[in-house]
């Protein structure tokens, strides 16, 4: 039989170092890797700033680093650019927990320079994967197309002494971010057998361990022990590598992703903040598990024993944008999930939001 998949490319990252201190290897893997002066640093303007000035004047006595810092905005994405190619830098290190690190590997894509990721906090498994995670701004998108995508970041460094010093919301919204790949999978899977998309077992089976792993320990994560940290952060980055195997996101984000891009931009027209990602992908993944004929209780309960909120009103978004979301999720983009080609009628969305308990 012809192999229709012909030859595959898998990328992954270099060096990965997670536990106490693990910014401190950051000398030794640029040593390995060879970097010549100057790196660019992007951080949040901050609370990772702290993070990032600490990183450079470690680095300073051996190289000469620019920082930048960014609120996740196109202006700032330009300086960027612009401060990146007069230098000639040698390498990007994102140090961040959601948008420096997307701003960085626009950068990486731009500049077509390897990058570093530093996260300073558990909150999504975008920290290792090659793909943006956030909602970027109308205009980034505008400039850049939406689905950006980049190489595997060449170093992780997740630093759990850092990682644990970042609210608890984060942790919970990580832990929601993993038990997505339940939903994701199985989206994927649906989509393999009706659409014929590529699929790979391997990262398929990657991204549910991952899942399992956090479900497992989901008792610890209100904890924040070191120990709990890292089974997280271990598992958003197994969450990351299986993207990156796949050479996609499929195997971390379906149907319960696009209801949560669907909150992104309701919530953006209403001018309010959106809840935390993970934590929008954890209530898509109740209500996605349920439209599957997955154990939805059993997922429920497990986000219930981390802490994770399970109600429109615990994460303080309105019951109505929980059931408009439910009904333009199938419009996020080109993916083919158990929303199908037409979505949700607005009573089944309504329906669906009640008997999973997200409304009242
Ligand atoms: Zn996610």
């Amino acid at each position: 039989m012809e192999n229709k998949k012909g030859l595959e490319r898998i990328e992954s990252p270099r060096y990965i170092f997670f536990g106490p201190n693990a910014i401190s290897k950051i000398g030794e893997v640029l040593r390995s890797l060879s970097i010549r002066s100057p790196i660019l640093l992007i951080s949040g303007p901050s609370v990772t700033r702290a993070v990032a000035e600490d990183l450079a004047s470690s680095l300073e006595p051996d190289y000469r680093i620019l920082h930048v810092l960014t609120t996740g905005g196109l202006e700032d994405l330009m300086d960027a650019i612009k401060t990146a190619r007069k230098s000639e830098v040698d390498l990007l290190i994102g140090v961040g927990g959601g948008k420096p690190l997307d701003i960085t590997k626009i950068l990486a894509a731009e500049l077509g320079v390897r990058y570093v990721v530093v996260p300073t906090s558990a909150s999504h498994d975008g920290i290792a994967s090659p793909s943006v995670s956030f909602t970027l701004s109308r205009e980034i998108e505008e400039r850049f197309g939406r689905a950006i995508r980049v190489e595997a970041p060449t170093a992780i460094l997740a630093d759990t002494t850092i990682i644990n010093r970042a609210s608890p919301i984060t942790f919970k919204s990580g832990f929601g971010d993993l038990v997505a790949k339940i939903t994701a999978v199985r989206d994927w899977e649906l989509a393999y057998k009706l659409r014929d998309e590529p699929y790979s077992e391997y990262a398929a089976s990657m991204s549910l361990l991952s899942a399992k792993i956090a479900m497992d320990h989901a008792h610890e994560i209100r904890t924040r022990l070191e120990e709990s940290t890292r089974i997280l952060v271990k598992a958003l980055i197994g969450s990351g590598v299986a993207m990156s195997i796949a050479g996609s996101s499929r195997p971390a984000s379906g149907s319960e992703h696009m209801f949560s891009h669907a909150l992104d931009i309701l919530s953006s027209e209403a001018g309010v903040k959106p809840a935390p990602h993970g934590i929008q992908v954890a209530i898509g993944t109740i209500m996605m598990a349920y439209l599957q004929g997955q154990d939805w209780k059993m997922i429920k309960e497990k986000l219930i024993e981390a802490g994770v909120p399970t109600t429109a009103e615990e994460a303080g978004i309105s019951p109505d944008m929980i059931v408009k979301a439910l009904t333009i999720a199938h419009k996020i983009r080109e993916r083919y999930t158990i929303l199908g080609s037409s979505g949700l009628t607005l009573s089944a969305a309504e329906k669906l939001a009640r008997v999973t308990g997200v409304i009242k």
